[in-house]
């Protein structure tokens, strides 16, 4: 059948929009809302048959919380946002990937009534993230059905309605592990064991105890899968115990992987942006290196909760009706590095002293767990700002509120966000502008030990 898109992509149409959004979650929709009550023209492509990315098929509570003020499930959180964007007049495409740009520098979707070409004046890129599967986790062994993400387990059990297995493994200890257990748990699925190979779980307490329920499942910490075995379906996995090298087999026929987070970023680099590891470089109004492009959600922090990506996704907006309405696009900048225990930093760039990123944070991730100590922002061996810790834990998302006072210089080279381990010291040693939250830290602390300083 020849339908409209075929016929415009015959004709060589090409549709124009002010702008257009690649990824119908909660930062791209969060974002078309926006951009709609501004009153700019904005489409909306989705890969999926229905808007809501993760959320839709995350059947438990904990949605909605910083954005909405309420907490929902997150279908329900999904659904929110869609009818609001179905009712704003955003001009959205469902079954629509967008797969490649042409050399006109026009976006390529292609969906189930063709192949069709995008004009915009700016292009916000919300694609997510994913967990890492096994194949990228270097698991040896056989290669068994049975091998899951969290992701792929709630779309079988949510969306398709399809049984799971009878006994699982789930390979990770951090918030999304204890969803995983939760879907395993109430589809009927025995939970054999929790594995991380980090020394501690990763989460709350409470997700722990909510998601395990009347179940005491054993989590095993500092442990490692080494290998999978089964010929049609999973049979066992093999775990190792760091510590004393010990091994052992676990009979299961599911393993779920869970975390380890990736950012979609393949379209992202096929434009190309500029990369900051994983990430697309932005700058704290989620621009890109490349004028008119704009970056939110889990593809510039994988990964951060929804009610964040959706803010994220509002404050893209704003710096789109900027950009839309002055055609500014900064040209100087520091770039922002995280230095190690730190993983990664979010923006990854700082264009301007006057501008703040979202929620006047910067978001990181560290490798290990870690304290008491000192997350500094550090340029050219001068401490901008510092916030003490008294603990960072790993694949848990760690922000450090920015104060309005804090000082860049974009002309003297890049800004390190660094980690200096120890107790809290006196004030006015080495960290020249101490923050408001370091100075509240500092009092409290001085209260807690008398008069004195160790
Ligand atoms: C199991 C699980 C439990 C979670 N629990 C919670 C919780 O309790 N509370 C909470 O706040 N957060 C939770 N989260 C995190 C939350 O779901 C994510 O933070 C949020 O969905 C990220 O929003 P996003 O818009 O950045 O990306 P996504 O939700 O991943 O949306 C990205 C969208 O882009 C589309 N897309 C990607 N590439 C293309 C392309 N090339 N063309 C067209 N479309 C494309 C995808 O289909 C998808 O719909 C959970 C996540 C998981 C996996």
């Amino acid at each position: 059948m020849i339908t409209p898109a075929h016929r415009a992509h015959r004709a060589g149409i090409v549709r124009q929009v002010d702008a257009l959004i690649v990824g119908g979650g909660p930062a791209g929709l969060a974002a078309s809302l926006a951009l709609r009550d501004a009153g700019v023209h904005v489409a909306l492509i989705e890969r999926e048959r229905s808007l809501g990315g993760i959320p839709r098929h995350s059947r438990h509570t904990g949605y909605g919380v910083r954005d909405l003020h309420r907490v929902l499930s997150g279908p329900a959180y999904a659904a929110h946002y869609a009818t609001l964007a179905e009712r704003a007049g955003v001009d959205i495409h469902l079954t629509t990937t967008a797969t490649d740009w042409s050399a006109e520098g026009h976006l390529i979707t292609t969906s189930p009534s063709g192949v069709q070409h995008w004009a915009a004046k700016a292009v916000l890129l919300a694609t997510g993230c994913r967990e890492r599967p096994r194949s990228a986790r270097l698991v040896p062994g056989d290669r068994p059905a049975g091998v899951l993400t969290t992701g792929t387990l709630q779309q079988l059990a949510h969306l398709f309605h399809l049984p799971i297995g009878e006994r699982a493994i789930v390979v990770g200890a951090e918030h999304v592990s204890f969803s995983a257990v939760h879907t395993l748990l109430s589809h009927g699925v025995a939970v054999a064991a929790v594995v991380t190979d980090q020394p501690a779980s990763q989460s709350y307490a409470l997700l722990r105890a909510l998601a395990f329920g009347r179940h005491r499942l054993p989590l095993y910490v500092s442990t490692d899968v080494v290998a999978i075995s089964g010929s049609e379906r999973v049979r066992a996995v093999e775990l190792e115990d760091r510590r004393s090298r010990a091994r052992w087999s676990v009979p299961c026929d599911t393993v779920v992987f869970t975390g380890g987070w990736v950012p979609d970023y393949e379209l992202a680099r096929t434009r190309p942006v500029a990369m900051a590891g994983p990430h697309p470089r932005v700058d704290q109004w989620l621009r890109t290196a490349r004028p008119g492009f704009f970056a939110a959600g889990n593809l510039v922090h994988a990964a951060e909760p929804a009610d964040v990506c959706a803010l994220g996704g509002r404050h893209a907006a704003r710096s789109i009706v900027q950009y839309l309405t002055y055609g500014e696009w900064p040209d100087d900048g520091a770039e922002l590095l995280a230095s190690d225990p730190f993983v990664w930093v979010h923006p990854s760039r700082l264009t301007s002293t006057r501008e703040r990123p979202t929620r006047g944070r910067l978001l990181t991730r560290v490798r290990h767990f870690l304290g008491p100590g000192v997350i500094e922002l550090v340029q050219a061996d001068r401490v901008l700002h510092a916030v003490r810790r008294h603990r960072l834990v790993p694949n848990r998302s760690i922000s450090v509120a920015l104060p309005a006072s804090l000082r860049v210089d974009l002309a003297a080279g890049p800004v390190e966000l660094r980690w200096r381990p120890g107790a809290l010291r006196p004030p006015g040693n080495d960290l020249s502008v101490p923050s408001p939250v370091l100075q509240v830290g500092v009092q409290r602390e001085r209260r807690r030990q008398g008069n004195g300083w160790p």
